[in-house]
This record gives structure tokens, C-alpha cells and sequence, in this order.
């Protein structure tokens, strides 16, 4: 047994435990001896029966006096045993686990823990921890800080720690260190074994969090390392096609659009023509709220990559959205006779042989779309793709050895912490400001009481202004992809609101919908037939109608506020003044002050920074939403280890020497170079 071996190298841990195990991410028993307690009962307190004190959380220790299973009047088994030391005896309780009465025996030394209560007259410790203590050195679940994990369906805490003593009884000679003696000390780390010794068995709460804390610096530095290996193999690569651009050709684009650029939309641009004349490929993250104007920037990398007389691929996560990359490009395109093509799933439109830019989604990688001569490729929204639907593509488009340059784009606000542990690959252009004559948004948070005034006044407006608007549904699961919950409750929010303004057109859109009718619904309300859209919270991010001005959030406290942000961002396009209405019928002032902050005209960026102070880990502008791994032991809120981290990974790819046994680590994890 080794610690890369299979879990079910363990004794009594078969397929199916395995297979269990594998839900909490346990594949190895190393996984298992880093499956973090996410906390600690304290049962280290031990009491002579007879001095135990009701409310007390304790564990005793005696000699089971009986035991008996009691049928209740509804049909319900109750386990009840006494126990008794020298000093008397006490009760013990449990409900319907009438297995007990073949693991706990009259005679038998055991230990109980939990919390003294009454039962009937008698004091009693209901449904307490229990282990059989003879002849044992160390108890597990009993008298001590005993560890709760994280658990999954037929893998309790008690099982998983039977197996964690088991596996560090056996491995914990092998839990050799692979840091540097120096950045123990530096930063008072206890070394490999010691911390997972203390968080499976700490002696003090301190202690465990001091093994917590060296783990977690683990995790983030894995993290690290591995974003910085990406970068140093990325540019490896040679670029496909090294650009040089035409100045003055360039101008002509520039001044055929139809506005002027923001100050940092030409910065990205100067940033991003700079990295497409270099010979090794771009890598570059362009993050910029909703409706900054990322999509020229992507435009003006398209661009030079026709005078150069190369194609460009462009990938939007939905159809919806690939469909308007393609009339904007087609329109700003026109004057220069470049030919843009629309792939998705619902067909090809144009010639694709003679193209300079494929738009599309996912579809694009499908082997019968063929392309040929590209230079640079644009990933839209890129956390909604896998890693690999994003790698299929940039193969695609390359060849061998050699990378077309990549822009991915996206409106999620990283806070800095995660961006540079996750994306510590890929260099960052930031869109700061909207483009001017932006109005701002006038927010207002809506109680339950108002919510009809507020019907009436969005009537109103709709009636007398010629505006749109748009209603999203509460957020009821966290999830990238729309479950038919969410579907549901929009439909019936839909129904209602058809009710409430009989003499308006409402419009539906979500998720489940056939590309057409998605494509009917959306031009309708583009085109001014429908007042009001209803729809789900994960739908269409990047649609673009500015006749839209006022929108409602349904149950707004469930959101993350750089999630909210995000949302807001489709209305404020137009010249006309906007509004956000938050619903909430949440009565707690944390979520006033949390929403309030909405009203601060705060960028995407600081919200999100925000949440991650207010919500903490797990919440952050909803991370799982948006395709973000969730870290297992660290925290995103932990700056500064994350920092640490960073420095410590930034030493060991500078001077791998001095890390000789993390890299031999990395290397046999196919992370670093062999
Ligand atoms: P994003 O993709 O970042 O959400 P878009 O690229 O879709 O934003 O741009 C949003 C809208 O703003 C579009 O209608 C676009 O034509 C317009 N726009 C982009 N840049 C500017 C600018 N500098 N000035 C005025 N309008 C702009
Ligand atoms: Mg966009």
C-alpha cells in the first residue's frame, strides 16, 4: 500500500465505497489523508458518570448494563442501553438504528459521547457517539476533538474516520516533506505530517488550524504552479502567424466605426496588436463589464489578422450570442468586404470556403467545420466552456507546435486573488470604463409591500416612455446549466405576469427553448413587440437591446452582487435613464447593507471584491455558476496565503534547485516538464 495507491487498496473498502468516494473527490488514500474536517465536535471533556451535569457535552466511559430496542406507538424503534462506571449509571438513546443491538453488547467497555439531557426522568445522552474502548490505545470518536468531514450518501464521518487512522497508522512514514526547510520556517508551516496529523487528531482547535493552514497553502500553491507551467509550455509554441501591422490601414478600421473607443478599449487594442506581431503566441485575458465594448477589441484583432490576409475564429458560448458576434462583425465589417460565416448547431450560414472570420458556437470544433489559414481566435464567455472544448479549438485553428494567438473574453469580474491563482497563465487587458453618454442606473430596492405600486409604475413607464423591459426570475440552484426547476418557476412567473399586465405583450425566454423559438422571442423584443421579457437568471448575459430601460430582479438577495452587476449591465444603453428594481422579502439588515451597495455606482470589480469580503467562500458571485473550481481546503478569502503561495510558486519554476523534491512531485504529475 502507497500513498498513490487506490482507496480500495484499504481493507474493507470495496468498488462500491470507491465509487462513493469518489463523489468527495477521494481517489487515492493521499486524497483521503487530505479530506479536510470541515469541523470538530469537542468531546475531550470526560466525566465519572455520576458528576455528569445536564448540558454538558462530554464522554464517559463504562461497562453497557443493557440494551433493548423499544417499539414506539407510531411504529418507531428506539435503542435504549445503560451504561454504568464505579460512580452509577446513565442513560443512552438512539432512534431507529436497531443494527445497534448487533454492534453494542451487555458486558462490552465502551465510551459514549454527546450531550447530557434528560430522557423521560432519567439522565440520558441522546443519540451519542459510541465506541468500544477495551484494549484500545487511542479512541476515535469519542474523548477527544473528534474531526466531522465532509460526507457523502453511505459514507458517514464515523466510517471515513476508521479509514484516515487506518491509512496514517500505516502511511504516515511515507508523508515525506517537499518544501524547503526555509519556507517552513519563514512562515511557521508545520511540515507535511505534522499537518495531517493535526487536523484528523488535533489536541487543541489551534492546532488543527494550524495543520488546516499548511494544507490549504498546498492547495493554492498546486494551483499556482500549475497556471505558471501552462504559461511556460504556452510559450513554448511558436506563433502560427507573427502579424505586422499596417498603421495606417489600421486607422481607416478605427475611424469606420461608428463611435469613438473608450480610453482602455485602445489600450487593450495597442496591448493586443503589440502581442499579435510577436513570434510567440498571445495569451491574453480581456475582462471588462457587460456592455464595456469588448466585442471591438475582438473585432480589431480580427481585422489585422485580414490585412495580413489570415482568417480568425470567434466562439460565443450560446447561439443567441454567436448570432449577434455575427451581425456586429458583419456590420462593422461591411466597408471592408470581409466575409464573416455563422456556425452553430442549427446550421452554417455563408460559403465557408471563402470566410475571413467563422463565428460561432461549440459547433466550430465539430470535425465537418473546416477552416484553414488562422491566425487568431476569440473565446467569448470562456468559463462556460470545458477546458477542453476551449483546448479542441485552439488546436484546431494551430498547427503543429505552433498556437494561433488567443483573446478570451469575459464580464466575470475576477477579484485579483483568483485571477492570479487561476488565470496566472494569461496575460490581463481590463475594459475600466463604459463608453460614454452611459446613463447611469438608478437602483432601487423593493419590498414586498410595494410590489404592486411598482407594477403599476413599470405600466406606466412602458405606456408613456415606449421602454422595454426585463424580468428575471429568482436564482433557485446554483448551477452553470438551467435546470427545469428554474425553467418552471420562469413559466409560472411568466403566467402571473401575463395576468398583471393584461394590456401588454410578455415575452419568455429561457434555456429549454428551441433555437427558433429563443430567436423569435429575442427579435420580438428587439424589435419592440414585446414590452416585457421574462426570463431565467442564467439566459443570454450579452443580449444587447438599449430600448430595454428598466429591469426586476426577482429575489435579489439570492444573487451575488457582481452577479447583479452583471445583470443591470443589460439596461443603460440607451441615451434614455435606466432602472434596476431589486424584489427582496428579505427582512435582515445584512442583505439591505449587502444590496445598498448596489446603489454605490461601485465597478463590477469592486463588487466583486465585496462579495468575496461579505459572502465568503463557496458564494462568491456565485462561483460555481460560473464554471470556477471551488477550492477544497483553502479559502479565496485567504489573501494573504494566496499570496504567499504565488511568491513560493513564482521561486520554484525561477529556481526549481531549490525545490528539488515539489518538482520531482510536479513532474510525476505531468504538471512540470520531466
Ligand atoms: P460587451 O461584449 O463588453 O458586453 P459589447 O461589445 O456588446 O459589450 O458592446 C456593447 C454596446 O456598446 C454595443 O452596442 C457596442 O456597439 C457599443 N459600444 C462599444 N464600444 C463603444 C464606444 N466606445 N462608444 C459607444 N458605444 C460603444
Ligand atoms: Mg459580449
Amino acid at each position: 500500500m502507497e500513498l498513490n495507491s487506490p482507496v480500495s487498496a484499504l481493507p474493507l473498502v470495496g468498488p462500491a465505497y470507491a465509487r462513493r468516494l469518489e463523489k468527495l473527490e477521494i481517489k487515492t488514500i493521499n486524497d483521503l489523508l487530505h479530506h479536510v474536517p470541515h469541523k470538530y465536535l469537542d468531546f475531550s471533556l470526560s466525566s465519572p458518570i455520576a458528576k455528569t451535569q445536564h448540558g454538558e457535552t462530554l464522554t464517559v466511559k463504562g461497562e453497557v448494563t443493557s440494551i433493548k430496542n423499544i417499539y414506539t406507538r407510531y411504529g418507531k424503534k428506539i435503542q435504549i442501553a445503560t451504561v454504568a462506571d464505579k460512580t452509577g449509571e446513565i442513560t443512552a438513546v438512539w432512534f431507529n438504528q436497531p443494527y445497534l443491538l448487533k454492534n453494542i453488547y451487555i458486558g462490552e467497555s465502551i465510551a459514549l459521547a454527546g450531550k447530557v439531557d434528560w430522557f423521560g426522568r432519567k439522565k440520558a445522552l441522546i443519540s451519542p457517539e459510541y465506541e468500544n474502548v477495551s484494549g484500545k490505545l487511542r479512541s476515535l470518536h469519542t474523548g477527544r476533538l473528534v474531526p466531522v468531514y465532509p460526507e457523502t450518501a453511505k459514507v458517514s464521518s464515523k466510517w471515513i474516520r476508521g479509514k484516515v487512522a487506518f491509512a496514517f497508522e500505516a502511511l504516515a512514514q511515507k508523508l515525506e516533506e517537499f518544501l524547503p526547510e526555509k519556507v517552513l520556517d519563514e512562515n511557521a508551516f508545520l511540515n507535511l505530517r505534522d499537518a495531517i496529523y493535526a487536523v484528523h487528531f488535533p489536541d487543541s482547535l489551534e492546532s488543527a488550524q494550524k495543520g488546516r493552514v499548511r494544507l490549504s497553502f498546498d492547495e493554492l500553491l498546486f494551483l499556482q504552479l500549475k497556471s505558471l507551467y501552462r504559461r511556460s509550455e504556452w510559450r513554448q509554441n511558436t506563433a502560427v502567424h507573427q502579424l505586422s501591422i499596417d498603421k495606417k490601414i489600421f486607422e481607416t478600421f478605427i475611424k469606420s466605426l461608428p463611435f469613438d473607443l473608450t480610453a482602455s478599449q485602445k489600450t487593450a487594442i495597442s496591448e493586443l496588436l503589440e502581442d499579435l506581431g510577436k513570434g510567440e503566441p498571445m495569451n491574453r485575458l480581456l475582462e471588462g463589464d457587460v456592455g464595456s465594448g469588448k466585442t471591438v477589441v475582438a473585432a480589431a484583432g480580427a481585422f489585422a489578422s485580414f490585412i495580413n490576409g489570415f482568417a480568425s475564429v470567434i466562439m460565443a458560448p450560446t447561439q443567441i450570442l454567436a448570432q449577434q458576434h455575427f451581425d456586429t462583425l458583419e456590420t462593422i465589417f461591411s466597408p471592408f468586404k470581409i466575409r464573416v460565416s455563422l456556425i452553430t448547431s442549427a446550421g452554417v450560414k455563408k460559403d465557408l470556403g471563402n470566410s475571413d472570420i467563422f463565428v460561432g458556437t461549440h459547433a466550430l470544433i465539430h470535425k465537418s467545420v473546416k477552416f484553414n489559414n488562422v491566425s487568431f481566435v476569440v473565446i467569448d464567455e470562456q468559463h462556460r466552456f470545458g477546458v477542453e472544448q476551449r483546448a479542441h479549438l485552439i488546436q484546431k485553428s494551430g498547427k503543429k507546435k505552433k498556437a494561433p494567438h488567443v483573446l478570451t473574453m469575459t464580464a466575470t469580474p475576477i477579484p485579483r486573488s483568483i485571477a492570479l491563482t487561476l488565470y496566472g497563465d494569461l496575460d490581463l487587458s481590463i475594459l475600466r470604463e463604459l463608453p460614454k453618454g452611459r446613463k447611469p442606473i438608478t437602483t432601487w430596492l423593493v419590498p414586498p409591500q410595494k410590489r404592486e405600486a411598482a407594477y403599476a409604475w413599470i405600466k406606466q413607464q412602458i405606456k408613456t416612455r415606449g421602454i422595454q423591459t426585463f424580468i428575471i426570475c429568482p436564482l433557485i440552484e446554483e448551477s452553470q446549466i438551467e435546470t427545469m426547476k428554474q425553467v418552471k418557476a420562469a413559466t409560472a412567473e411568466f403566467e402571473k405576469l401575463q395576468e398583471v399586465f393584461s394590456d401588454l405583450k410578455v415575452g419568455l425566454l429561457h434555456g429549454r427553448q428551441s433555437m427558433k423559438e429563443k430567436n423569435e422571442v429575442l427579435s420580438a423584443f428587439k424589435n419592440g413587440k414585446i414590452h416585457i421579457l421574462v426570463s431565467t437568471p442564467v439566459v443570454e448575459v450579452g443580449i444587447d437591446v438599449p430600448n430595454a430601460t428598466i429591469m426586476v430582479i426577482e429575489a435579489g438577495e439570492r444573487f451575488g452582487l457582481a452577479q447583479l452587476h452583471q445583470l443591470r449591465g443589460r439596461i443603460g444603453r440607451s441615451e434614455k435613464k435606466s432602472y434596476c428594481l431589486l424584489f427582496t422579502d428579505s427582512k435582515s439588515s445584512k442583505v439591505h447593507a449587502r444590496l445598498d451597495a448596489l446603489r454605490g455606482g461601485m465597478s463590477g470589480f469592486e463588487l466583486a471584491e465585496l462579495d468575496l469580503k461579505l459572502r465568503g467562500p463557496g458564494e462568491i458571485f456565485g462561483l460555481r455558476q460560473h464554471g470556477f473550481p471551488e477550492l477544497k481546503i483553502a479559502s479565496w478569502q485567504d489573501a494573504e496565503l494566496i499570496k504567499k503561495a504565488r511568491g513560493t510558486a513564482q521561486e520554484a519554476t525561477n529556481n526549481p534547485d531549490k525545490f528539488p523534491k515539489l518538482i520531482s512531485i510536479l513532474a510525476s504529475q505531468n504538471i512540470a516538464p520531466n
